[in-house]
């Protein structure tokens, strides 16, 4: 897919819309709301019946409303027992799958823990499943973007360096970049400078088709010397998300903002009327 500008949209199905638990609907709420595209949240599990997917596939189609994807959470790609990881691979695999009958052209996954290995062991393991992965979908003739998600948490992998180097290695996979996510891994990275610092890096490492199709999450968020994380919505957290779409604007960055605070479309909206007011 190729893109114009920034395209909004929600973490699953919109607050707003009646049958909560049904992503066609939602698709339509987005299409109202005059918002752009539609994550598929599949984090308690890949299930969706085949009549569902086709009807996504189409109301997406129609209403231009292009969809992403959510994994389940309970991937980890570095367990300690092999079947768990084999698993975390199938949940993938399986997410992909519906993905693609829905239409949906790129995902995200919450790839591995560290529990408490070295990171380069863990980089390694879970580059080896990508690779896996990857040559599994491409005999299903299946092309999606796969996009390891950057992580909030410091026990999870997903650094923004680990996210560029398994981009560089494994074909199919890019970045996902979740903005709040890096501030409260960093600590850092929350004002104007910041941003153009981590997208000019994006950019020089992975060149400007990584600029020009991205997927980002942005959403209010809080977090603790734990390193424990809360979603909040935009006005109650710290997160500069003005300086942020700041940055996205003067980058001329294109592709998926996938807003995921509590309050859903209110802060897809009121990122997406904050862009447009931007020169
Ligand atoms: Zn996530």
């Amino acid at each position: 897919m190729s893109f114009d500008t920034l395209l909004f949209g929600t973490a699953g199905v919109p607050n707003a819309t009646q049958r909560k638990n049904s992503p066609v609907d939602g698709v339509q709420k987005i299409h109202e709301l005059g918002l752009d595209c539609m994550q598929l949240e599949f984090a308690h599990g890949v299930r969706m019946k085949e009549e569902v997917s086709s009807a996504l596939r189409k109301v997406s189609y129609e209403l231009n409303v292009p969809l992403t994807s959510h994994g389940p959470y309970y991937i980890n790609l570095n367990a300690r027992e092999q079947d768990k990881i084999d698993s975390s691979v199938e949940r993938i695999i399986q997410t992909a799958k519906i993905s693609d009958l829905c239409g949906a052209e790129s995902m995200t996954f919450h790839a591995a823990f560290y529990m408490k290995d070295s990171p380069y062991d863990v980089f390694d393991l879970v580059e080896k499943s990508m690779n896996v992965i990857e040559e599994r979908l491409s005999r299903l003739d299946i092309e999606i973007e796969l996009r390891p998600e950057l992580t909030g948490k410091t026990s999870q992998f997903g650094s923004l360096e680990e996210l560029i180097s398994l981009t560089k290695s494994v074909m199919s996979c890019k970045p996902c970049l979740d903005f709040s996510h890096l501030f409260a891994r960093t600590g850092e990275v929350n004002d104007y400078d910041g941003f153009m610092e981590t997208l000019t890096r994006v950019e020089r490492e992975l060149g400007r088709a990584a600029l020009d199709e991205m997927h980002i999450h942005i959403s209010g968020i809080s977090s603790n010397s734990k390193g424990d994380l809360k979603h909040l919505n935009l006005d109650q957290s710290k997160f500069n998300w003005r300086d942020l779409l700041k940055a996205l604007k003067d980058k001329s960055c294109k592709g998926y903002v996938i807003c995921n605070s509590p309050n859903l479309e209110k802060d897809a909206v009121m990122l997406k009327e904050f862009f447009g007011t931007l020169q």
